[in-house]
């Protein structure tokens, strides 16, 4: 099956069992001050949830475009060198506004996975939650009931309340979940470790695919839990992992919603997928981040020197430079990419299309502004690297960090990145220090990304604790309860 064929799958078969099928929200949060992204699809349904607005349909299914580069979820790090996580990506789900529970959701899931898209059963394990004595929240026996029904118990894990409690924020709604993992690997492997021995270990072969999430309590101030009146049933699924498993490749950036643009780059750069580990991972780098770029400048988010405009500044800063320095890329390319970009996104977003000219110009400025700079920037950085290694050192001053950013256009991420690779770190501390001695700016005190929200409350209750982290304007405040 082709990846849109995959997506057409989910949603007709959700369609089936009376879902409402909406479009995705956008992907740049414009309205809501504890969210730059949308970085989950229940984002769009949180008033719902909450109790603030009614539901208009009981039963949801969509897709949806998210991103996960700040806060709770950053997964900005793992993109390109591991091949299950994105920048963006399209998330699968379906919802049950105080309809279907449990029983319908799990069963759902299995039936979609194993009978509409034929997946092996014995490759599949599921999680429940164990439970928490000191939070007094029981083991999710009913969710274990029901999985009995389809998978044996061997392949039924408990899991913490890391991986199988939801949360909203330190208060509001929330409850266990049961993940979905997928064992990939060849038969000798199996045997050697069991699988259940490798699920959330990061191994690359024994992935995550579909979370179902039962939001059952609501967190009151003082931390207890009280059941809801009304409960929902909210899933995501990876797409790009699900095609990987349905087209049977190793890796997400082999399946048809990364290869056109990923042999592209490779003919642009006359470099081949598979030629080295460097190269590759540029090219999924690049393959990943003009996807995010391309739909954050659609969703009406150009890239610039602050909040959410400096996160895609970032990105494309960075995937400028991977190809720099491993694909031998020295001019602006990146728009070349579109057409195979949007020969594989633009029938599900056809937005992609008529925002073609605008990506493509915005695009290049940027690459040309990075560009004239950035080679200076990297023989500086060479040097500095050079001399902390002659030195024995391994900290990089921050004074060094923060002229690479105000003069050479280097976010702080980046500076890292590349000294990272080279087995530097630079103190963050001296760069904060600088930062805040040239700043001019005002700042915004009262972003709050610690959860997939938080409320923001004035009362004393909470204590500035610190900085997030820190990049032009972008000035997360974290708080915490006291
Ligand atoms: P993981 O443990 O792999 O980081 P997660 O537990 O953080 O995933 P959820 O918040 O449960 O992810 O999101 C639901 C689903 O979205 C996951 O089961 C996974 O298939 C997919 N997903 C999550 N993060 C990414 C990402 N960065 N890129 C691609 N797919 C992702
Ligand atoms: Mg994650
Ligand atoms: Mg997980
Ligand atoms: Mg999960």
């Amino acid at each position: 099956m082709t990846a849109s064929e995959i997506r057409n799958s989910f949603l007709t078969f959700f369609e089936s069992k009376q879902h409402k099928i909406v479009d995705s929200a956008p992907m740049v949060v414009k309205d809501d001050p504890t969210l730059m992204f949308t970085n989950a699809g229940m984002n769009q349904f949180k008033d719902i949830f909450l109790g603030n607005a009614p539901a208009k349909f009981p039963r949801v299914a969509n897709s949806q475009k998210c991103l996960r580069v700040s806060g709770k979820h950053n997964d900005l790090e793992e993109v390109g060198h591991d091949t299950y996580h994105h920048t963006m990506f399209e998330m699968l789900g379906n919802w049950s506004f105080g309809d279907y529970f449990k029983k319908e959701a799990i069963d759902w899931a299995w039936e979609y996975l194993t009978e509409v898209l034929k997946i092996d059963k014995s490759c599949l394990y599921v999680s429940i939650f164990e439970g928490d004595a000191k939070d007094g929240i029981e083991r999710d026996e009913e969710a274990l009931e029901y999985w009995k029904n389809h998978v044996p118990e061997n392949r039924i894990i408990n899991g913490n309340k890391k991986d199988n409690f939801w949360e909203m924020g330190d208060t509001g709604p929330c409850g266990p979940c049961s993940e979905i993992h997928v064992d990939l690997r060849s038969s000798d492997e199996k045997e050697q470790i069991p699988g259940e021995n490798l699920v959330n270990k990061d191994h690359p072969e024994v992935i995550e695919v579909w979370n179902l999430v039962f939001i059952q309590y609501n967190r009151k101030a003082d931390g207890s839990l009280v059941p809801l009146p009304q409960k929902h049933v909210d899933t995501g699924m990876g797409f790009e992992r699900l095609c990987r498993v349905i087209q049977g490749k190793m890796s997400n950036y082999d399946t048809d919603v990364f290869q056109p643009v990923i042999q592209k780059i490779s003919s642009i750069s006359d470099i081949k997928y598979g030629n080295s580990p460097e190269s590759d991972i540029a090219m999924r780098v690049i393959a990943d981040h003009i996807r995010t770029i391309s739909f954050a400048i659609t969703d009406g988010q150009l890239p610039s020197n602050n909040k959410a405009g400096y996160v895609i500044r970032r990105i494309l800063r960075r995937a400028v430079r991977y190809a720099y320095t491993f694909l031998d890329l020295k001019k602006p390319f990146m728009g070349e990419l579109l057409p195979e970009l949007i020969a594989t996104m633009g029938t599900a977003y056809p937005e992609l299309e008529n925002r073609k000219e605008l990506i493509q110009k915005v695009v290049k400025e940027e690459e040309d502004s990075f560009l004239r700079t950035l080679s200076t920037g990297i023989t500086l950085l060479d040097k500095i690297i050079k001399d902390t290694r002659e030195n024995d050192y391994k900290v990089v001053d921050g004074k060094v960090a923060f002229e690479l950013y105000d003069t050479f256009g280097f976010p702080l991420d980046l500076t890292e990145l590349i000294l990272k690779e080279n087995g530097l770190v630079v103190n963050r501390k001296e760069f904060e220090t600088e930062m805040e001695a040239q700043k001019t700016r005002a700042r915004n005190a009262a972003a709050v990304e610690t959860d997939d929200w938080v409320v923001l409350t004035n009362d004393d209750t909470e204590e500035f604790i610190g900085y997030d982290f820190l990049d032009s304007e972008i000035q997360l405040v974290k708080y915490r309860k006291v």
